[in-house]
């Protein structure tokens, strides 16, 4: 009998297969006194050894298999296995305690695990403790010899089942092998969601039961976009299937016909499709993605990924980098986002009762302008060396928005008066995502080039409903008509003063989304480098006088977002 599990749609793509269940090795262990302390500090060692060896293998094999800054993770991994502090509290605890290796070493981890943890407005941080975790099971694995599996020794087509997928599991992904993966845990932004996509696997995350109900073996197909799969799939069911997978594929080899063609309409608009980066890392992806720009470069990893304030030269050094491997096409630079839920251990700043309302991104920059002219010194240098166009993050007011344009240009004026190369053609713009900037957009549009609507943050301001709550994530409504009516408002009203309007946020890239805000006229989407050929070969299917009146009939006619896709699924289908 075929059974249907169903879960989040992470990575699109069709996959059949047989299963491998992916079980780890009971690491289970007593607890007991021993006698020779010094002896079990050497099979602790001798376990730590064993999985730094490990680790290097399967670094390697990333480096291959994932790239450079996928590896990068087990280059943190093996950091941790080397790190004396963390070495000493675990042997300390064996002499203090004379306990067995594992319970010492279960027990400092989960310390830090703790730690760690119980950073919930520090996304990054909170990271650091998959990678206690991951690394604590491999010394485990090697003091208890029971080995973890290795899954770099599949050697024929499989779906992979997993409770959860470790970053040292799908490094190991060899991804012409695994045809899909369907894991119990996790999220679209989960590590095993994001890794599959940049894999290109069909995956599904969050099934709570895939590893319950599916054995070895046992045959599976998996839709990725859909979130759906079946297991012991009947012959009817597989065909289907099979006919979904040749679309697919069709699909696929389209996009990526799609590369160097302009963003048109069917009836000839031009678009322009950008995609958003994090670190300059970032940019080999949005070349190879056929993306006309960078439409934001969010900056916080630069203050994130280090434990002092980053200097003028170590920003100029990533901004001219992002800058030459874009060779002259547009790149938007976001100045510092710190705040909210990105905090910044060593700045300091007060424990708030709202962060997301509270001291962030430009209310920052406007009081530390040491750390805020830092960055636009860099940002000007930099300039020199590409098409920039420099933006600000959370504007509410006309006045922070002038401050913040007097202090770029005092620092534009004294680098030209020291004789500094400066590009004379720096767009200068602010990010839309509070509901009083979008409303006072007529007056905003008269002192910027552009606009670029940041929904993520837009629509949780506007419903009042925090956008990293799952109880509340509900109201995450990008299709709801007063949203699409506020976006069509900032459209209309930027427009009037000839100024451009771009998106940045998730629903940029939502193909629900895409052709409403077509219709609504907005100039450019800037998205993850995945979705932009996806987006394009939308775009070109679509007619914008349609899309138009689609915009305009379902702002006044539905009441919820739900009615609103149901619009537009039905003029695609027509399509
Ligand atoms: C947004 O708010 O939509 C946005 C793009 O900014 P961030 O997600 O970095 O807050
Ligand atoms: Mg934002």
């Amino acid at each position: 009998m075929a059974t249907e599990i169903k879960g989040i749609a992470a990575s699109d793509g069709i996959g059949v297969a047989k299963a491998y269940v992916l079980v780890d090795p009971d690491l289970d262990f007593k607890r007991y006194t021993v006698t020779d302390v010094q002896a079990e500090i050497l099979r602790l060692q001798a376990a730590r050894l064993a999985a730094i060896e490990e680790l290097k293998e399967i670094k390697s094999k990333a480096l291959t298999n994932l790239g450079k800054e996928t590896a990068a993770v087990f280059e943190a991994h093996l950091t941790m296995l080397n790190d004396p502090d963390f070495i000493k509290q675990v042997e300390d605890k064996i002499k203090a305690e004379s306990c067995n290796a594992e319970a010492a070493q279960q027990d400092i981890s989960d310390q830090f695990i703790t730690i760690f943890e119980g950073m919930t407005d520090n996304a990054y941080m909170q990271e650091r403790a998959t990678d206690v975790r991951d690394v604590t099971k491999r010394i485990l694995s090697h003091l208890l010899q029971r080995p973890l599996p290795t899954l770099s020794l599949i050697d024929e087509p499989v779906i992979l089942v997993a409770h959860d997928l470790t970053p040292s599991d799908t490094a190991q992904l060899n991804k012409h092998l695994v045809k899909g993966i369907l894991v119990d845990l996790g999220g679209r932004t989960s590590h095993s969601a994001i890794m599959s996509r940049t894999l290109e696997i069909p995956a599904i995350v969050g099934t709570e039961v895939a590893t319950q109900k599916i054995k070895n073996n046992q045959l599976v197909a998996l839709d990725g976009e859909q979130g759906t799969s079946t297991v012991d799939p009947s012959p009817a069911i597989l065909e289907k299937y099979q006919e979904k997978a040749q679309k697919f594929a069709a699909r696929r080899e389209a996009w990526s016909k799609l590369r160097q063609a302009p963003t048109l309409s069917k009836n000839g608009q031009s678009f322009m499709l950008a995609a958003n980066i994090g670190t300059p890392k970032d940019v080999a992806a949005v070349v190879q993605s056929g993306a006309e720009g960078i439409g934001l470069f969010r900056t916080e990893f630069l203050y994130m990924n280090s434990d002092q304030l980053p200097t003028e030269e170590d920003q100029f050094r990533a901004y001219k980098d992002v800058l030459e491997q874009m060779a002259g096409k547009p790149v938007v630079i976001r100045t510092m986002d710190i705040g909210g839920d990105k905090e910044l251990p060593y700045l300091k700043l007060p424990k708030e009762m709202n962060p997301f309302l509270g001291y962030r991104a430009i209310r920052i920059s406007l009081s530390r302008q040491d750390i805020f002219r830092t960055q636009l010194r860099a940002l000007l240098r930099a300039s020199a060396f590409g098409n920039l166009g420099i933006m600000f993050p959370m504007i509410a007011t006309l006045e922070e928005l002038r401050q913040a344009k007097a202090i770029f240009k005092e620092e534009k004026n004294r680098l030209i008066e020291s004789g500094v190369a400066v590009s004379d053609n720096i767009k200068l713009g602010m990010m839309i995502e509070i509901p009083n900037s979008a409303l006072f957009a007529d007056r905003f549009a008269q002192e910027v080039d552009f606009f670029s609507i940041g929904t993520n943050d837009l629509i949780q301001y506007t419903f009042a409903a925090d956008r990293g709550n799952e109880r509340v994530s509900y109201l995450y409504q990008p299709y709801h008509p007063a949203l699409l009516n506020l976006i069509h408002h900032v459209i209309e009203a930027a427009h009037r003063h000839n100024t451009t309007v771009a998106m940045c946020g998730e629903m940029a890239g939502d193909q629900i989304a895409v052709p409403l805000l077509m219709g609504l006229g907005l100039d450019e989407f800037s998205m993850s480098a995945t979705s932009v050929l996806k987006t394009r070969d939308l775009m070109r299917q679509l007619d914008t006088t349609d899309l138009k009146q689609l915009a305009t009939e379902v702002i006044s006619t539905c009441d919820n977002g739900e009615q609103v896709k149901a619009e537009v699924k039905q003029m695609e289908c027509k399509v």
